[in-house]
């Protein structure tokens, strides 16, 4: 077929983007020329990356950001096909070893405007106080270099600017409650509720998730259609992609879409002056900046770095202390599947919607430090087909009967505390990349604590899925959320960037996205990247034009700048009465 009988396909337009039924940014992206010199060039525009770019365009400085992916415009791009949406992923080559090898693919980051906030569940939990003195607490991992009490502001702002649906009382870590109320229960979250409630193990219903569960500005509702993972095309779940993207180009901000950051260029020893990127045909070009941000996820960001190693940084920029790349975290994310004698539907809601936080702390009663905790996962046929290959073997004429169970199934997911290893890092391989550049190498062990860990929480979801009726349960071993590998620390010796991102030995390159993690608790770690993003800009912000020329290093707390939210966060959500 040549043409489609309704008219001829456009090609892809920058100046109009769909994103959802309602929202569309009908404003065409600032560029900038390739002589020009911007003050903050971010590479990256995912969960991290979009909220710089919101917060830095909105406080007036000229910021452009690099994209490796395409700028979706969710209308034209995006089908509520489970297999059509795989394009949302990073599923260039990466390599993977270990004695206990991570997928690299669609189990791990995006690629294109979002990142992998368009690809996420959206689950929204904080990380709790003790995450941030884990060594100090428990012996093991590492401390942060602030405590929650410096990121508690940024979760409360966060929670309403994208905003977050759950509970009005959500009660571990520090107990809080929610600005939108809490979706309904699907099949799967009946499960999980019953299974917990029969074992007396305290679980939370309908949240927290950034998903709307009442219309918010030009963001329709949740329709319940189960498609979160493979990007909402309807809008209703947060991806910076619709909450930040849209008000950073409203202010100025250019948006380079399909651009490959290959290098980060060095003024002097001390100072880079820009990026190198190749564009769409594979042209390189040189963009010029004042300061760089690397906000390209726990993979790409020491890949960056490590390929831009040059004389002075011969192992690599930023990694004086030998660090970079090293202490790389993925959450165990064993999935537990139970067969039920009713109808379940998992796919009648987003996947995420319940969880149990009750064993996320260390216990002196188990054998290992740190927790886990059990969330709905409720895959779509495709990824249920794969779980089910390999946790019953399924296969043939095997697997045709499996699916066509498929409505009798739920899964829970077990996500739990691997601790931090020097061992579990990211490298340069000898491959390269369709533009010769040397692609990541992913090393990952499991340790004693996290086997132990592991084997816990696997058997205590499998309890819950008994408890709920299941009358078959199988499990597949999985892991989700890569983290660490730029690690923040207050010791330079130890760690690659200080407690705002700023890279130690380069003061005006910095990182900010969930490699800067220097643990991970067992809560889905999106929300605290955006925190931590938001943080960093006000900290940018405080600073003013000092980032670009001075080495001396300002560590003051940095004002919350409540007034950057994304416009109207404020005036929209079922109030609560506190
Ligand atoms: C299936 C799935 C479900 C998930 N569900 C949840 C969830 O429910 N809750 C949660 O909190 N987390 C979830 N996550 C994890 C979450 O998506 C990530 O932790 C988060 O998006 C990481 O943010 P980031 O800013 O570090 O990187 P990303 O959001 O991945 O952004 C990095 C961006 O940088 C770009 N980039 C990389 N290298 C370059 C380069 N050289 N040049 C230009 N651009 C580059 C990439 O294309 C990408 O857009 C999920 C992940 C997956 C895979
Ligand atoms: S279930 Fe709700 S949030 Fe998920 S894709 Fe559908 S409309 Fe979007």
């Amino acid at each position: 077929m040549k043409s489609p009988i309704w008219g001829e396909f456009k090609q892809a337009r920058d100046d109009v983007h769909n994103l959802g039924p309602l929202q569309r940014i009908g404003k065409e992206t600032k560029r900038y020329r390739d002589d020009e010199e911007v003050d903050y060039c971010i590479v990256g525009l995912g969960s991290a990356g979009g909220v710089l770019l919101q917060r830095l365009a909105k406080a007036g400085f000229q910021v452009l950001g690099l994209e490796a992916g395409p700028f979706w415009d969710t209308e034209r791009d995006w089908v509520s096909d489970e297999k059509g949406s795989h394009k949302l992923y990073w599923n260039d080559l990466r390599i993977t070893g270990g004695t206990d090898p991570l997928a690299l693919g669609e189990n791990n980051s995006g690629k294109g405007v979002g990142g992998g906030s368009v690809h996420w569940a959206a689950f929204t939990p904080r990380f709790h106080p003790s995450d941030f003195r884990v060594y100090t607490q428990d012996g093991v991992g590492a401390d942060w270099p602030i405590s929650y009490d410096e990121l508690k502001p940024y979760y409360e702002l966060l929670e309403r600017e994208i905003p977050v649906a759950g509970p009005a009382y959500f009660p571990w870590g520090d107990p809080h409650g929610y600005p939108y109320g809490p979706h309904p229960l699907g099949g799967v979250g009946d499960v999980l509720v019953k299974g917990c409630t029969k074992l007396g193990i305290r679980v939370c219903a309908g949240g927290p998730v950034a998903i709307l569960s009442g219309s918010h500005g030009d963001r329709p509702h949740c329709i319940y259609r189960g498609f979160c993972i493979q990007g909402c095309k309807v809008g209703a779940k947060a991806s910076t992609l619709i909450t930040h993207i849209p008000e950073a180009i409203r202010y100025g901000a250019e948006v380079r879409a399909l651009s490959m950051a290959s290098r980060i260029s060095m003024r002097n020893r001390e100072q880079a002056n820009g990026v190198f990127y190749f564009d769409r045909e594979g042209r390189e070009h040189f963009q010029r900046a004042k300061a760089v941000i690397v906000s390209g996820y726990a993979i790409e960001t020491p890949r960056l770095l490590l390929n831009s190693a040059c004389q002075g940084h011969e192992n690599g920029l930023a990694n004086s202390s030998g660090t970079l790349g090293r202490y790389l975290m993925a959450q165990a994310g064993n999935v537990v599947l139970g067969r039920f004698p009713g109808l379940i539907r998992m796919y009648k809601t987003p996947p995420a919607h319940a969880l149990t936080e009750e064993f996320y702390e260390t216990d002196p009663k188990r054998d290992f430090a740190r927790g886990f905790a059990i969330q709905t996962v409720a895959p779509l046929p495709v990824a249920f087909a794969k779980q089910m290959m390999v946790a019953k073997g399924a296969w043939g004429w095997g697997m045709r009967r499996v699916m066509m169970d498929y409505n009798h199934w739920a899964t829970l997911g077990v996500l739990g505390e691997i601790l931090p290893w020097p061992d579990n890092r990211v490298e340069l391989a000898e491959e390269r990349d369709g533009f010769g550049l040397r692609v990541a190498k992913v090393t990952f062990n499991l340790h004693d604590n996290d086997k132990k860990l592991i084997e816990f929480g696997k058997n205590k979801v499998m309890q819950v899925m008994h408890a709920a009726g299941a009358e078959e349960v199988v499990q597949e071993a999985r892991y989700a959320h890569l983290v660490g590998a730029c690690r923040m620390g207050a010791d330079q010796g130890t760690s690659v960037v200080d407690k705002f991102g700023r890279t130690h030995d380069v003061s005006n390159l910095f990182v900010c996205d969930g490699s800067v993690l220097p643990t991970q608790g067992s809560a889905n770690p999106g929300l605290t990247i955006q925190c931590l993003a938001a943080r960093t800009a006000d900290y940018l912000i405080a600073q003013g034009t000092r980032i670009f020329t001075s080495e001396i290093r300002d560590m003051g707390t940095p004002p919350v700048r409540r007034e950057l939210a994304v416009k109207d966060s404020f005036t929209k959500g079922v109030p609560r009465l506190r």
